[in-house]
């Protein structure tokens, strides 16, 4: 992998408007990231395609810009159109590269290059009094849309509710985009399902556009009735030495076909998550937001069945093995008692 180095433009090609997510590469080889001047002089930050897969949030922006083209967009606004390497191959990261959503300020590797150039567009966006950042992702299971907050603070819940009502707060793992920026603005995640679909584009388009709009983002508390608040209890992964499959009989952990269908449902104590062939070490792991591992407190083997030792809810179940090998098998969450405090700055 050569070096990387961050692009920063203040206007754009008209290429960029029509041209597709894998071509992009041809326009902007680095990442880049772009200045636009609107009425209101506090930029939005929106970065996408920190995942290069994920191309719901490019094309988001492709709308945005034509929908403004013409006109004073309400506010200014700085994209960041990221790892635009790894879209041209449909990958989250290519071979060689660290993950660009593991890499922001607070990264457990704070020395990579791509570290670097993240610290870089940090600074850059603190410099210019960044009034709020949306990072735009998509994942593979059957999820609805939500928004991710690092902040339990009645701003970042309000940036987060205008999105929709299910909302999740996360302090791990570190190094992610909205993490970084919560230390100088609101920020959220949108999660916005699969790649490719038009809900999801159209979702976050109105809601980048709402947000261009907002005068101040509100310091009241979010109505309880409005949002339902989970944060997550572990990331759940498969050891690296043991093999699993959904449908390979020999694999050491066999998982249940219809595990994807439970992301955001809550499941009782006792459910089976699937069935170990081997008794070698077959287990499932579940690092806390401390990367203390929990896996005997919240999993039971029993008759060969790997079970849950609570009731729990998951996020972000997937029947795709590359991602689980590559990213983890799941969150599992709880329900936050929303207000059980005052959530203030
Ligand atoms: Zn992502």
């Amino acid at each position: 992998m050569g070096s990387i180095k961050l692009n920063q433009i203040g206007s754009y090609p008209q290429e960029l408007l029509e041209i597709n997510v894998e071509e992009l590469y041809t326009l902007f080889p680095e990442p880049t990231l772009l200045h636009l001047h609107g009425k209101k002089p506090e930029p939005v930050f929106v970065s996408v395609l920190l995942h290069g897969n994920e191309s719901t949030g490019f094309y988001v922006i492709q709308e945005l810009l034509k929908k403004y083209q013409n006109s004073d967009l309400p506010r200014s606004i700085s994209i960041l159109l990221a790892n635009t390497q790894a879209a041209r191959h449909r990958k989250r990261s290519l071979d060689g590269q660290h993950d660009y959503n593991r890499v922001w300020p607070g990264t457990i590797e704070p020395k990579v290059q791509e570290a670097i150039v993240m610290q870089e567009v940090a600074d850059e966006m603190a410099r210019r009094n960044v009034f709020a950042s949306i990072d735009i992702h998509n994942n593979t299971g059957l999820n609805p849309h939500y928004a991710c907050i690092n902040k339990l603070e009645n701003r970042f819940l309000q940036l987060a509710a205008l999105f929709g009502p299910t909302i999740v707060y996360f302090l791990s793992p570190k190094g992610v985009q909205s993490m970084a920026f919560s230390k100088f603005c609101p920020a959220v995640t949108l999660e916005c399902g699969k790649p490719g679909n038009p809900d999801g584009t159209s979702h976050a388009l109105e809601y980048i556009n709402a947000v261009l709009h907002i005068q101040a983002i509100s310091n009241k508390p979010v109505l309880s009735q409005d949002i339902k608040l989970f944060h997550t209890v572990a990331r759940i992964l498969v050891p690296k030495d043991v093999t699993f499959s959904y449908t390979d009989q020999s694999a050491a952990i066999l998982f249940q076909r219809d595990l994807y269908k439970m992301n955001f449902t809550e499941i009782p104590a006792d459910t089976c998550f699937g069935i170990v062939h081997s008794n070698n070490n077959a287990r499932l792991l579940a690092l806390n937001d401390s990367d203390e591992e929990l896996g005997e407190k919240l999993f039971y083997i029993d008759k060969q069945q790997i079970k849950l030792r609570k009731p729990m809810m998951p996020a972000m179940l997937t029947l795709d093995e590359a991602i689980i090998r590559q990213d983890c098998l799941c969150y599992l969450m709880e329900r936050l008692p929303y207000p059980e405090t005052t959530y203030t700055n």
